[in-house]
């Protein structure tokens, strides 16, 4: 990666930018092929693999593919320069998507890449590795290492490496924040959250019980920008909990290459185990448990998707992220009450606001200590909307021209 930094960061940025957008167009040719990898080795429902994971990858590399010769015009009266070598950590979550949200833009901005997918789901990455490999990409411009955490280290460690952007666990991005303190290393991290997702009594509730269900059951809730604890108002909580008990028992627990799966396999059996014993942390703390008597597969790392009521803010559920289909179910009152308990957590990534009332929503977007806030929506992604966490939940924002930011030193 050293070595070919020297001629790629000189290259034509124009001749960059066809590197990227042919990967881009491997990708999408390829859809199917990746798809079922990542289903098969990760357990989300081929589905979601196929309509949001593998065409957004895509889309980053087509979106970063555009910007590789107009730097100059997004950093106006500076000089944008690559940093030169970037290494790169990511999660088991979104194997595929988080690659390309990690390798698109430094490419685009010049700069060599070493990533190291997650040690449990390296296929699709691999894969990539093939299709760039194909593609006629320099050799060295990308360099995929597979590895457990160990390797992690060996990438955050070596002097060779001039940028560390890492996505996981906030336990993890600590360790790696201290130990490049003091070197000439620049850093993103992407760590955990702990996502509100805020329904007023005037939204509309049925497209709210949705929105409800996708925040958290999407990718079973493996998901660190998740919509984990739910805060209705009062006014209207029993019938948003009505219909929500209702709505989780039609939703299909099972085979992950099944087209009609909702929510397909947990990633690990030691996921599962962190998942359960949430669960069991819970109930034993005074939650009111809710499991959905759906259809739910026979062998396997299942967990059906679960409600609890009767939690306050001092519960370990509504503190921690459990990184499962595990929803924390709160009530309010008032607009200022709400604000304070969502805003009440040592993370900052991501909110949901459900209301009809555009007022509600600008005062909430302004109010929220949280890097990415959705309206009557929730798990909406776009390479051309920056995504990123204040807080516990990280720095530096990935996608959209803020995206570039991070692989530049700017003149
Ligand atoms: P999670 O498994 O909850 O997503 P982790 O932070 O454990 O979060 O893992 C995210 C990525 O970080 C994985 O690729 C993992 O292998 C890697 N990793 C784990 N420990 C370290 C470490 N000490 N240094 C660098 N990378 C690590």
């Amino acid at each position: 990666a050293r070595k070919a930094f020297k001629s790629w960061s000189k290259l034509n940025p124009k001749e960059r930018g066809k590197y990227i957008f042919r990967i881009a167009r491997m990708i999408q040719e390829r859809a199917r092929e990746f798809a079922v990898i990542e289903s098969l080795d990760g357990g989300k429902p081929i589905r979601e693999s196929r309509d949001i994971d593998i065409p957004l990858a895509a889309n980053h590399f087509f979106y970063y593919a555009g910007w590789a010769d107009k730097l100059e015009y997004a950093f106006p009266n500076k000089t944008p320069q690559p940093l030169g070598v970037a290494g790169q950590i990511i999660p088991w979550n979104f194997p595929l998507l988080m690659a390309a949200w990690k390798i698109a833009p430094a490419l685009a901005c010049g700069n060599t890449v070493v990533l190291k997918p997650a040690e449990t789901t390296s296929l699709t990455a691999l894969k990539l590795a093939e299709l760039i490999r194909d593609s006629g990409l320099p050799k060295g411009v990308v360099n995929i290492i597979t590895g457990a955490g160990e390797t992690g280290t060996e990438i955050v460690n070596h002097p060779d490496i001039d940028k560390i952007a890492f996505t996981g666990s906030t336990a993890i991005g600590k360790i790696i924040q201290k130990s490049i303190a003091g070197s000439k290393k620049k850093s993103t991290l992407e760590l955990g959250g702990k996502g509100a997702n805020i329904i007023f009594e005037d939204a509309a509730i049925d497209q709210a019980v949705e929105g409800i269900i996708n925040a958290i059951f999407f990718n079973q809730g493996h998901v660190c920008c998740a919509g984990s604890r739910l805060f209705v108002q009062e006014s209207v909580a029993e019938i948003v909990i009505e219909k929500l008990k209702e709505r989780i028992s039609t939703l299909i627990v099972g085979d992950p290459l099944d087209k009609n799966t909702d929510i397909g396999a947990i990633n690990s059996k030691e996921q599962l185990n962190t998942i359960n014993n949430y669960i069991k942390i819970g109930k034993k703390e005074g939650g009111e448990i809710y499991q959905a008597k759906c259809k739910v597969a026979k062998k396997g790392n299942w967990c059906p998707p679960t409600l609890f009521l009767n939690v306050s803010q001092s519960h370990t559920i509504v503190q921690e992220e459990i990184f499962g289909p595990v929803l924390a179910i709160q009530t309010f009152r008032t607009i200022d009450e709400v604000i304070e308990k969502a805003n009440n957590t040592p993370f900052g990534l991501s909110a949901g606001v459900w209301t009809e009332k555009g007022s509600k929503i600008f005062k909430l977007t302004q109010e929220l200590n949280a890097g990415v806030v959705w309206a009557n929506t929730y798990n909406k992604f776009d390479p051309t909307s920056p995504f990123g966490g204040f807080k516990e939940s990280g720095f530096g924002r990935e996608g959209g021209l803020h995206g570039l930011e991070a692989y530049l030193k700017l003149k």
